[in-house]
This record gives C-alpha cells, sequence and structure tokens, in this order.
C-alpha cells in the first residue's frame, strides 16, 4: 500500500534529472517535456540563472518572516507592479492561495460598500483551484462533488459570452466583480473571442465591479505577453499568477491596483511562508531571464511554430478536430476520445497531458529551440496518427 494519499492517477514513471526541455528517468530514457510539470517550469529545467540564484540564496538566508522587511519580495513586487500596471502585490505560494487572496479582496471591496452578500461572476469550465473557496469558483462539477457544502457568493456565467454577463449585471445587485482565465487552461485551452476582455471591463466599469484575472497558468510570458491581457487593450483591477514566475520554486502572487489595491490592512490577510527570500530570489532570476533573453516574444513565435508545425503534420487526419492556442498554450483537439495517448507518448519520448482523452494539451518550455520545436511537432503528431 502507498502511504501517499491516492489524489492522483500517478503514470509509472520517475524522473531523475532535467536539463532544458528534456527530462531523464531513472532508467536514463530521454523524454521531450512538452508539459512542464503543468506550466511550471517556462525556462526548462536546471536553468543556469535560477539555479545559481535559488543556490546563493539557500547559502545565505532561506527564510525569515512577513514580520520583517524582505528587500528581496519588496524588488519583486516592484518589478511585477512595473510589468503587469498594477500597484500593489501579495505573495502566497500557490495559485489557489493567489486566488483565494483575490476573493478576499472581492469581499472587501462589496462589504465596503455595503453590500452584505457579495457575490462574484465566474465561468463555466473555469478552474481556479483546489481550496474551499477556488474549487466553489471552478466551474467543473467533478471538482465540486463530496466537497458539499460550497461557499455562497459565486453567480456562474457561460465562458466567451459577454451577453449572459450584462444580464447579470442587470437582475444581480450583490454582484462585486467577475473572475475569469484570459484563456481557460484546465478546459483544455480555449481561447476567447477578440474583445471579450475589453467588454467584460466596460461592464465593469459600469457597475463599480472588480475585473480580476486568474493567470495563474497563462502569466509569466507563456502567451506571448508577459500576462495575457496585455495582448488585449483591457487592464484588469485584480490578477492572479503562479505557476511559471518561480520555475518550480513554489510561489503565487495577486496583484492590484487603485483601490482594489489598499483594501487589505494589517490583519486582513497573510502568510508565513508567502514571499520568502528563496521564493522571491528564483522568480527574480525567472523575470531576468525572460528579458534578458527575450523569452516572451519567442514564445508568441514558437507558439506560431508549433502551431503551424502540427496543422501541417495533421492535414488530412479525420481525427482531428482543431489545433488552437495563445503562444505556448496549445492544443489538439480530436473528434472523439483516443485512449493511451500519454503513454504513447511516454513510447515515444515526449511528454504530453491529455484532456478527457480527447484533447492533447501542449504547454512546452519558452526556451526551446526551433529543432527542439519541431521534434516536439513531429512527436506529437506521432501519438495521434497512430
Ligand atoms: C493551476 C491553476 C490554479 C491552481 O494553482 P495551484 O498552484 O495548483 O494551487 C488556479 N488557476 C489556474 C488558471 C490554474 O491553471
Amino acid at each position: 500500500m502507498s502511504h501517499l494519499m491516492n489524489t492522483y492517477a500517478r503514470l509509472p514513471v520517475a524522473f531523475a534529472k532535467g536539463d532544458g526541455a528534456y527530462l531523464e528517468d531513472t532508467e536514463g530514457k530521454r523524454y521531450l517535456d512538452a508539459l512542464t510539470g503543468l506550466a511550471v517550469c517556462g525556462l526548462g529545467h536546471a536553468h543556469p540563472a535560477v539555479t545559481q540564484a535559488i543556490s546563493e540564496q539557500a547559502a545565505t538566508l532561506l527564510h525569515t518572516s512577513n514580520l520583517y522587511e524582505i528587500p528581496r519580495q519588496t524588488e519583486l513586487a516592484k518589478r511585477l507592479a512595473a510589468l503587469s500596471g498594477m500597484d500593489r502585490v501579495f505573495f502566497a505560494n500557490s495559485g489557489a492561495e493567489a486566488n483565494e487572496a483575490a476573493i478576499k479582496i472581492a469581499r472587501l471591496h462589496g462589504n465596503k460598500k455595503g453590500i452584505k452578500r457579495p457575490a462574484l461572476v465566474v465561468a463555466e469550465s473555469s478552474f481556479h483551484g483546489r481550496t474551499m473557496a477556488t474549487l466553489t469558483a471552478t466551474g467543473n462539477r467533478k471538482v465540486h462533488a463530496g466537497f458539499e457544502p460550497l461557499l455562497t457568493g459565486f453567480v456562474r456565467a457561460p465562458y466567451n459570452d459577454v451577453e449572459a454577463v450584462e444580464q447579470i449585471a442587470a437582475n444581480n445587485a450583490d454582484v462585486v466583480g467577475m473572475f475569469v482565465e484570459p484563456v481557460q487552461g484546465e478546459a483544455g485551452i480555449i481561447v476567447p473571442e477578440a474583445g471579450y476582455l475589453d467588454a467584460l471591463r466596460r461592464i465593469c466599469d459600469a457597475k463599480d465591479w472588480l475585473l480580476m484575472l486568474d493567470e495563474v497558468q497563462t502569466g509569466n510570458g507563456r502567451t506571448g505577453a508577459f500576462f495575457a491581457y496585455q495582448h488585449t487593450d483591457c487592464l484588469p483591477d485584480v490578477v492572479t499568477t503562479a505557476k511559471g514566475l518561480g520555475n518550480g520554486m513554489p510561489i503565487g502572487a495577486c496583484l492590484a491596483r487603485g483601490q482594489a489595491a489598499n483594501l487589505f490592512q494589517p490583519g486582513h490577510h497573510g502568510s508565513t511562508f508567502g514571499g520568502n527570500l528563496l521564493a522571491c530570489a528564483a522568480a527574480c532570476a525567472v523575470l531576468d531571464t525572460l528579458e534578458g533573453e527575450r523569452l516572451i516574444p519567442r514564445a508568441a513565435e514558437l507558439g506560431e511554430r508549433i502551431q503551424n508545425g502540427l496543422r501541417s503534420a495533421l492535414k488530412g487526419n479525420n481525427i482531428v478536430k482543431e489545433v488552437r492556442g495563445k503562444g505556448l498554450m496549445i492544443a489538439v483537439e480530436l473528434n472523439e476520445p483516443q485512449p493511451g495517448m500519454v503513454q504513447a507518448g511516454l513510447d515515444g519520448g515526449i511528454l504530453v497531458n491529455a484532456i478527457a482523452d480527447r484533447t492533447i494539451r501542449l504547454l512546452p518550455p519558452l526556451t526551446l529551440t526551433d529543432a527542439e520545436a519541431d521534434e516536439l511537432v513531429a512527436k506529437a503528431a506521432a501519438i495521434i496518427s497512430r
């Protein structure tokens, strides 16, 4: 019997080391990593800048406390604010925790306005995490099942449907904000129509709602902009991120601007580990590298190359419904479930994620060379054309 709680159906493989876009298993077999620990290792594995930053910080000081000044954290906040157009940052350790902070900010916003039962509009098929508030916000019955009673204060609208949000705005005076992913990740890389976020911004402005974006997966350059909303004219009030920020060091961040940035006061929220020296050192190294190696425009370029490559490699294959994505969030959706795709990938030396046996999700590192991108296309296409 395993002494691990049975929360994951694990694949029978373990990795011993990594280098750039490749992982090596305990038997010495190499795999092209088109998953990067679920959009975490955007700079690839064992990136020297991150390794050095972590090693130096670990040899100096790991952790003090948010009871004291943490210059590294202050520096990281300043850099994230400059990158995002936000004013202030709260640091957590994960995506779900960053989202908890955002949800609490929305409730403070509502309570301050005298709304007794403030509600947030959230989307169908969304994913926001596994804590009680974030699983309630998540638009997937499987994530809810067994954990009732869920929290109150959430209203659901179909994703990519502006009219549905307008309807809610017209009928529900308790709503204080909208919380949505700019591209839905766990749902299978669902890219909304151009203009969706701008339309949400207009509704939020008209109703004094907070527009809150979950960029836990889309952030940190993955879509070809530091944050996905930067492809649009829309500036949110609150944005959360995590996954790619530390390249594997656990760190989450909730950023906010204007009024929303000033709602938290001492005693409202906190975290023992959030924004500690080690995590902030890793994140600063990630930001240095994204900038220094010009990886964000590169993510856009690689995304085009891989999507076009997949379309031509899979041309005429009638089980393929669609190749879609934004930057390095890419999905190939099939007309019907095709069991065994992840195992076929393992056999063929590529790590991919499959959603409901019907959609392959690719989240490769931003550091791929052209040759690695082409290898990814060939290996991913081979899984589908078995
Ligand atoms: C992964 C993810 C989360 C949850 O992040 P954790 O670090 O696992 O808590 C939340 N929102 C989105 C959009 C995600 O992709």
